[in-house]
């Protein structure tokens, strides 16, 4: 017997009614019996909140150091030789060899120059010196870029 057919007893009512509260008595105990289920569900999913926010805060943190690292990360030029970072500024060679990040200027005509140590770097695409080889005009001559 539940708890309504209890407050019931020795009331006198017909058996029709009397099955009605039994059934109502039953469906209230199995509600009864969800929630307390699904409370002790929602402590255990709490439970296991804390620790998953607490790795996506370190995920997301890991994230943010990576794309910070990788736009601080240079980039081998096989081409001319020097290194550049994400927003194109050349760095020497020389200097980021021995782990130095220093900045080279652009050195008038064909050439780099190194901030720091003043190492030289040439232009591969500087011209062929005029009456050299292949010079004089072609269709590859810096006069025509
Ligand atoms: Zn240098």
């Amino acid at each position: 017997m539940g708890r309504v057919a209890d407050a019931l007893r020795g009331v006198s009512m017909p058996e029709q009614t009397r099955r009605k509260v039994v059934s109502l008595d039953q469906e209230f105990s199995d509600v009864e019996a969800e929630i307390q289920s699904l409370k002790a569900e929602n402590l255990h999913l709490k439970a296991q909140v804390n620790p998953l926010q607490r790795e996506v805060d370190q995920l997301k943190e890991r994230i943010q150091k990576a794309e910070e690292s990788r736009a601080d990360e240079l980039t081998f030029n096989a081409h001319t030789g020097l290194y550049a970072d994400a927003s194109e500024r050349l760095f020497c060679p020389t200097c980021w060899g021995e782990g130095k990040r220093h900045q080279l200027k652009v050195e008038a005509p064909w050439g780099w120059r190194c901030t720091a140590a003043g190492h030289y770097f040439h232009n591969p695409d500087a011209p062929k010196p005029h009456g050299g080889r292949g010079g004089g005009g072609g269709p590859n001559s810096w006069m025509t870029r």
